[in-house]
């Protein structure tokens, strides 16, 4: 029976940890760019770049490898994102602000 403990703390622990991922995972589909609906404003395109450059991944704050960029047919952009370190693919959201519309 003694034997048992050790396994069920490592489930525990395996769960805590899927938890700690699962949060850092939702909270980072409700902060800016982290979905659809929550789009980070940029004057032009030509800014997204540096925008990702400077984003951490939520799970380890390393920083992200762009592997494409789309367009969508609302005009949005969409990056295509791998984080460097734990390689957890991701998308980004943009839109473009008022002063594209000049
Ligand atoms: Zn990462």
């Amino acid at each position: 029976m003694a034997a048992k403990r050790p396994r069920t703390q490592r489930r525990a622990d395996a769960r805590a940890t899927k938890k700690l991922v699962h949060d850092r995972e939702r909270l980072w589909l409700l902060s800016p760019g982290g979905s659809a609906v929550r789009p980070i404003t940029v004057v032009s395109p030509a800014v997204i770049d540096a925008r990702v450059a400077a984003m951490r991944c939520p799970q380890c704050e390393s920083d992200y490898a762009v592997r494409e960029q789309e367009a969508t047919r609302t005009g949005d952009r969409v990056v295509s994102v791998r984080c460097k370190l734990c390689h957890v693919p991701r998308q980004i959201w943009f839109r473009l602000g008022s002063a594209a519309a000049n």
